[in-house]
């Protein structure tokens, strides 16, 4: 099949936009859509340091592919590459972020899940089990992160969220016809470093292929303990329907933005934890979370 664009073979259909893409014409379409992403959202300003979480599987790895090589000329802008080790043996394994942070000459720091909280996720699903293991692995993960961040004096943090992890997030959402997060606006709040999802336009199978382009054949393992049975039911349910009409996970992610800000507006403002020191939208999750499984 030949490119929409030019004469030269295409690698990928966007059945969504209908369009047959070569390599070079693709990765220009991913990269279009993520720098609008960003000037719409007003996500990188001058004199931002942008802190880039990086697990070294895929979705990331394009991430720091994208950042650094499309904003290499910005002096303005700084960047450093995250890496949380949660402590899952033959998973988590920091030495591949490392070495792509080096190869994009991308300064690095990590922080373990030992270090901080004296505890590893290997060691909780042994005493624990892994029924509940990545809910409390994602809010443990959320205050080292953040606290590494902003310690670092990072102004926001990016993620490789793809598309698909947007529009799952909103249907779940919708599904627990939970108001209260559809309608939330995303507000600064002290303590907490702003967290932004420059590929949220891109699909899945995109970011996917953009990396393997770009980046290469990384090993990319799946979690061991991953269970989130909603998230998979729903991942199904939308890609099942996106077959039919293409545009679906587009229209949740406008659904998301027309929706934000809406409610009564909860009030976003954090305290400090008393027994951790970190700010936390009411009672603090992460204590709790220690709490639960070091009894
Ligand atoms: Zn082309
Ligand atoms: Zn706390």
């Amino acid at each position: 099949m030949q490119c929409s664009k030019c004469r030269r073979e295409a690698v990928i259909f966007q059945r969504y936009s209908g369009l047959h893409l070569c390599e070079r014409h693709f990765l220009a379409s991913v990269e279009a859509r993520t720098k609008r992403t960003i000037r719409t959202h007003g996500w990188m300003k001058p004199a931002d340091t942008i802190g880039i979480a990086l697990s070294g599987g895929k979705d990331s790895a394009a991430l720091l592919h994208f950042l650094s090589t499309n904003f290499s000329k910005r002096r303005d802008l700084d960047f450093l590459a995250i890496t949380i080790d949660e402590g899952i043996g033959g998973y988590r394994d920091v030495s591949q972020a490392e070495e792509l942070a080096r190869r994009y000459d991308v300064p690095w720091t990590t922080a373990s899940f030992a270090g901080e909280y004296a505890t590893t996720i290997d060691d909780i699903v042994l005493r624990k089990g892994d029924r509940r293991s990545c809910s409390w692995c994602g809010v443990l993960r959320r205050r080292l992160l953040n606290r590494v961040a902003r310690e670092a004096g990072c102004t926001k943090v990016a993620f490789g969220f793809t598309l698909d992890d947007e529009a799952q997030s909103v249907m779940m959402n919708v599904l627990r016809g939970d108001t209260e997060r559809l309608t939330m606006a995303p507000k600064p709040a002290e303590g907490m470093v702003p967290r932004i999802r420059p590929f949220e336009a891109v699909p899945e199978r995109e970011v996917a292929l953009y990396s393997h382009i770009t980046v290469g054949l990384l090993p990319d393992r799946g979690c061991p303990y991953a269970h989130n049975a909603l998230r998979g039911d729903v991942r199904r349910l939308l890609d099942d329907y996106s077959w039919l009409h293409p545009s679906t996970k587009y229209a949740l992610l406008g659904l998301r933005d027309d929706l934000a800000g809406c409610g009564e507006g909860s009030a976003m403002t954090t305290v400090i934890c008393s027994e951790c020191g970190e700010p936390t939208f009411g009672p603090c999750r992460s204590c709790a979370v220690l709490k639960e499984v070091n009894k």
